[in-house]
């Protein structure tokens, strides 16, 4: 990966953020309870914080195990030969399989639990929470990604398009944008709405514990864990309904929030009861 496709990928990113953003203010689905510029604030710190401490602990040995992997031919895309488009558009789906069964993971095993709350915290879900993520999370999140090369062998090329894409989907499923039933429910045969993903978001645990899918919707079709909003209508999760009611207090004070998953353990254990089975 050189520095090209970085640059480009931070132009997409930055570019989808935007785009998102205007149309969520244009067309809002829910209403905030909050100012719009505390969030911006506050989710703007978090992506900066995580910024220089992924590029420093993470980014560049990525990089290098990246091209690694592949000098190396490891993995099972090289094992099936293949090549040009088919690895990408394979690469693309098993990878985002990967990832359905990492944020599954993030749910249910306490520890990972502990970081993936920071994101759930937020007591609104607008296309600023796709930056919300507490570095803890990705630096283990980085791990288990660097396992997933090793085993499927991705090209550096398919990695960096579904890199790309992955930001760009979780913008649009945390975005607000309030989208007609029809065309709702025509993206959820295939992707992650910004519905479904808000029903992850709700404090209603028969959603919050469903809809773990990052790009493609059929991962939670198959493995049960499907919940549309309402009992199979499309009525919008209403703003009250989302976050973590016992972590409200602590979901913008940064120096709190970063230090939150080693702390308050009286907290932690009341939130033990999302741990059901998997
Ligand atoms: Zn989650």
């Amino acid at each position: 990966m050189d520095i090209d496709l970085d640059k480009g990928k931070l132009l997409i990113f930055l570019g989808g953020l935007l785009f998102f953003t205007i149309l969520e203010a244009i067309f809002p689905k829910r209403t905030r309870s909050m100012s719009w510029a505390s969030r911006i604030y506050f989710h703007f710190s978090v992506a900066f914080l995580n910024t220089i401490i992924v590029r420093i602990l993470v980014y560049v040995p990525f990089l290098y195990w990246i091209v690694y992997v592949e000098s190396q031919g490891w993995g099972i895309s090289r094992l099936l030969g293949l090549t040009g488009w088919v690895e990408i558009l394979c690469s693309f789906v098993v990878l985002d399989f990967f990832d359905y069964f990492w944020h599954r993971f993030n749910h249910r095993v306490e520890f990972l639990w502990r970081f993936h709350k920071a994101h759930h915290a937020d007591p609104e879900m607008d296309t600023s929470t796709s930056l919300r993520f507490h570095p803890g999370e990705l630096f283990i999140s980085s791990l288990t990604k660097a396992a997933w090369l090793f085993i499927w062998g991705p090209t550096a090329i398919s990695w960096f398009i579904f890199e790309v894409m992955v930001s760009l989907c979780s913008q649009f499923h945390h975005s607000n944008i309030d989208f007609s039933d029809k065309i709702e429910d025509g993206f959820l045969w295939i992707l992650v709405t910004p519905r479904f993903h808000a029903a992850h978001h709700a404090v209603d645990r028969k959603y919050g514990d469903a809809n773990f899918s990052t790009i493609f919707s059929i991962w939670d079709r198959i493995f049960g864990s499907f919940q549309k909003p309402l009992d199979g209508g499309l009525a919008t999760i209403e703003e009250d309904d989302i976050g973590l009611p016992q972590d409200r207090n602590l979901s913008f004070n940064l120096l709190e929030w970063i230090l939150e998953p080693g702390m308050n353990r009286n907290l932690y254990l009341a939130n033990l009861d999302r741990n059901a089975d998997v």
